[in-house]
């Protein structure tokens, strides 16, 4: 079939302040050659003229460049079975995809995890012995209806059980301050994997690709075609990016979709270590045993929970496995590429991180020897800034953007993104296409800070404590 695809070719239009220029400028655009302003950390727009000359070759400059793509803009008709393709599958990603096949929507989830689906909803299983780690989201709690849905889905099948352990706040010296429990909190009661895993286990027009990293994605003749690197992924009536970071960013800079680019470059992230740690004897804690503490004023540390009490709480003798999370101010001083992390900064960290932990408990310096211990960067933990808009899609581009940031940082942000993309898509796809404008969404938003936790935000846990400057444990 000849190509119905019209690509705005070497046309580069500029992003109009106010969207209902936007239809008005892809009419009407001539020849001229511009540049989305990048809007890095504020989501702005504007067009700006001869970006070259104005940004020379700086290290910006080729941020701005990277801006000046052309938009894409689909209009061959919508089949009657549409596929989508989602890339990434983390917990928006996955909510997503199994919520289009609730609307009859077939789709592929594409995910770089090398041990499982999930994300940043990661469990680390070490061994038969076995030391058990809820690796990035440690809890979570509810306060919309729909997520409460899932939620109480989950407990139903046993997958997640309130957790009524001891939690508060640290500072130095093991001064522990409990939390009221005035919002329910809840785990996952095989750690927080177990909980993505389960999205899709009913489902039956979702395909699954993992370990799979999409590198590539080119709009021709109508479909969107994934790769990675170079080996063609398949053909897709639209896309869903379910991912974020430097990662995205990449993916998104040559794909023909401006407007989705210049939100995903406005997301900025903290960075946050975490070492998992086991220990032969019970690390002791202040007198009221916690299981898990927001550790204030301590550089180095701002989060610790005892994931043996947390997971296995009818157990007794086993080693006890903790996981502990850097500040992002730590984070963001001591970053480093995730994926190659050089010994010696390993070293460096967990020993400032044991260090911290000492100084939270009130314990002498060398005090504690994990048996085990691992560290790891999450090099793109969570969003400092959202848009608070549910998600993002652009009709002409037949792409959409779903994940925590766009709502918050916390699990349920992540699935009420997913579950609200896929119903937008959904009703875009049931209109036939037809005004593509009606259905754009989120492409103008600007951002604001977020507040909450390093580790993300917890609807009813307030912080109770005043942060005073952090004490340094870097060596
Ligand atoms: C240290 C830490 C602690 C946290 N603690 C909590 C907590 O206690 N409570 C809470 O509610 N939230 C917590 N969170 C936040 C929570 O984990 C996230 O909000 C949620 O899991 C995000 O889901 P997501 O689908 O938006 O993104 P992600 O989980 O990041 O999913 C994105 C997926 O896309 C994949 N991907 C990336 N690029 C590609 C590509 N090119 N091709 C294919 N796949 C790709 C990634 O591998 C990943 O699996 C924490 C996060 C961190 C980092």
């Amino acid at each position: 079939m000849a190509s119905k695809t019209l690509i705005l070719q070497p046309l580069l239009f500029p992003i109009p302040r106010n969207p209902n220029l936007h239809k008005a400028l892809t009419l009407t655009c001539s020849q001229k050659s511009y540049s989305m302003d990048a809007g890095l950390g504020g989501g702005g727009g504007g067009g700006r003229r001869n970006p070259r000359k104005k940004y020379g070759t700086s290290r910006r400059s080729k941020i701005k460049k990277s801006f000046s793509q052309e938009q894409i803009v689909f209009t061959t008709p919508i089949p009657s079975d549409p596929t989508v393709a989602v890339i990434g599958g983390g917990m928006s990603g996955l909510i997503c995809a199994s919520a289009l096949e609730e609307r009859g929507i077939r789709s592929t989830v594409f995910d770089t995890g090398m041990h499982g689906l999930g994300g940043r909803m990661g469990t680390r299983t070490v061994n038969d012995q076995p030391l058990v780690f809820d690796h990035a989201a440690q809890f979570f709690t509810v306060s919309d209806p729909r997520f409460q849905k899932f939620v109480d889905r989950w407990l139903e099948e046993g997958l997640v059980r309130e957790w009524k352990g001891l939690l508060g706040e640290l500072e130095a010296g093991g001064h522990f301050v409990p939390m009221p429990y005035s919002s329910a909190r809840y785990i996952g009661v095989k750690g927080m994997r177990p909980l993505a895993d389960s999205v899709l286990r009913k489902n039956h027009r979702v395909n699954v690709v993992r370990p799979c990293w999409i590198s590539k994605l080119e709009p021709i003749n109508g479909k969107w075609h994934l790769s990675e690197n170079g080996k063609p992924q398949g053909q897709f009536d639209a896309i869903v990016v379910a991912h974020n970071g430097k990662c995205a960013n990449r993916l998104l800079s040559s794909s023909g979709l401006p407007l989705l680019t210049r939100q995903m470059k406005s997301l900025e992230l903290s960075a946050i270590w975490a070492l998992l740690a086991a220990f032969k004897d019970p690390v002791p804690v202040p007198q009221t045993a916690f299981e898990g503490a927001f550790v204030k004023g301590i550089d180095s540390i701002s989060w610790m929970a005892n994931n043996t009490s947390k997971l296995f709480p009818s157990q007794n003798g086993m080693p006890q496995c903790w996981t502990f999370f850097s500040s992002a101010a730590y984070g963001k001083r001591n970053k480093v590429p995730q994926e190659n992390i050089p010994n010696i900064t390993a070293e460096r960290v967990k020993s400032d991180m044991i260090a911290g932990v000492e100084i939270a408990l009130g314990l002498s310096k060398g005090s504690l020897q994990p048996f085990y211990s691992r560290v790891q960067l999450w090099g793109a933990a969570l969003p400092t800034n959202t848009p608070a808009i549910p998600c993002i899609f652009d009709p002409h581009g037949r792409a959409g953007i779903c994940g925590d940031w766009l709502l918050g940082a916390s699990v349920e942000a992540a699935v009420i993104s997913g579950m609200s993309l896929a119903n937008h898509m959904a009703d875009y796809f049931q209109s036939g296409g037809e005004q593509p404008d009606e259905f754009s969404i989120g492409l103008h938003e600007t951002f604001t800070a977020l507040g909450g936790h390093d580790i993300g935000q917890f609807h009813g846990i307030e912080s109770e404590i005043k942060v005073l400057e952090p004490q340094t444990t870097c060596s």
